[in-house]
């Protein structure tokens, strides 16, 4: 972690009476965690941060303390925001679309992907760390800054989800140290985790199980991936939200090394979420179509020939399992 980035970061948000804060689209639990966990923590310091993501907050998150303080983005920027930063989001584009059109440059970023080439104009990407949430943790830590029992709950998730439930490679002592840490400030470990894992709802169980009945394997099984084709949505009733987490089931298998779903859209296009048991480098596959994301788990989105690149990604994993 750099030093002096972080003390600027420090000074800038520790100043900020209205600072504007931003995640991803299609948001995860990390994206979630971290916009209401840093949101919590400059409210606690007197400011009064707006919180934006495309399309607000989803049900599965509702639980997290605060969640209602999140809003859809609005198509201009607050004129008095004084501070705008971007947490856990690899590229500008994946702010949301009706960001481009703000002027305002992106003071400061905040993120942990490897593929994160530093948009704003103060960037702080700890790849080392598995979680933005967690680089947060540290953040609040330096500054000396009180962690609210909400703020826990909220980073804790964020830590949680994006390590698997502290399963994936990447999950250190260091890792563990900040989730004992946030424990002990209120976050309630079985508690988020029933929330996170244990509530999925039946539309979202009927979708698993026509996605987990399009397995196909190649490449002597270590190849593993899963389709979803638009009319799945109306069988099941489930919507776009509910495919997070969909793709744990093929990279599950033993023996698949790389698992992939491949999501055909209503309008011709084509989302690809890929995972690696972490000896294929998924971010360098998603990267070399002008997508990111981590070493074992990246995606990238195509607005058109769908199958064609479907059929690419495929042969270059083939490729990638073969060096
Ligand atoms: P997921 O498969 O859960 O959607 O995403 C896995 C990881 O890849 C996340 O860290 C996410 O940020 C990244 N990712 C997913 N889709 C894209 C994409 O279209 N572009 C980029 N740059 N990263 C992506
Ligand atoms: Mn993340």
């Amino acid at each position: 972690m750099d030093v002096a980035i972080i003390q600027k970061i420090i000074t800038q948000l520790g100043s900020a009476q209205h600072p504007v804060i931003l995640t991803h689209l299609r948001p995860d639990g990390d994206a979630y965690g971290s916009l209401l966990g840093l949101g919590h923590t400059l409210r606690e310091r007197g400011a009064q941060p707006q919180l934006y993501v495309e399309g607000g907050m989803i049900p599965m998150y509702r639980f997290l303390p605060g969640s209602d303080l999140v809003q859809n983005l609005p198509s201009s920027l607050p004129e008095n925001t004084d501070c705008l930063i971007g947490l856990d989001t690899s590229t500008r584009e994946r702010l949301g679309q009706k960001t481009t059109s703000w002027t305002r440059p992106i003071d400061i970023v905040i993120d942990h992907h490897v593929s994160n080439l530093g948009y704003g104009t103060l960037n702080l990407i700890v790849s080392e760390i598995p979680a933005t949430a967690g680089v947060l943790f540290q953040i609040f830590e330096i500054a000396g800054w009180k962690i609210t029992p909400a703020a826990a709950t909220c980073l804790y998730t964020g830590i949680s989800t994006d390590t698997g439930s502290f399963r994936y490679r990447g999950t250190n002592a260091k890792t563990l140290q900040a989730a004992a840490k946030l424990v002990e400030l209120g976050a309630d470990p079985s508690e988020i985790a029933k929330q996170c894992y244990l509530s999925i709802t039946h539309e979202r169980h009927a979708l698993k199980r026509l996605v987990a009945s399009t397995l196909s394997l190649k490449d002597n099984k270590k190849s593993a991936f899963l389709t979803i084709l638009p009319d799945f949505y109306k069988k099941s009733g489930a919507n776009g939200e509910d495919t997070e987490g969909i793709i744990e089931e093929v990279i599950s298998i033993q023996g698949v090394e790389v698992g992939s779903l491949f999501e055909f859209t209503q309008d011709g296009g084509l989302r690809v979420s890929l995972r690696s048991k972490g000896n294929v480098d998924v971010n360098a596959i998603a990267s070399s179509f002008g997508g990111g994301g981590h070493k074992a788990a990246a995606g990238v989105r195509f607005a058109k020939d769908a199958e064609k690149n479907h059929d690419l990604v495929l042969a270059a994993i083939s490729k990638a399992l073969a060096s």
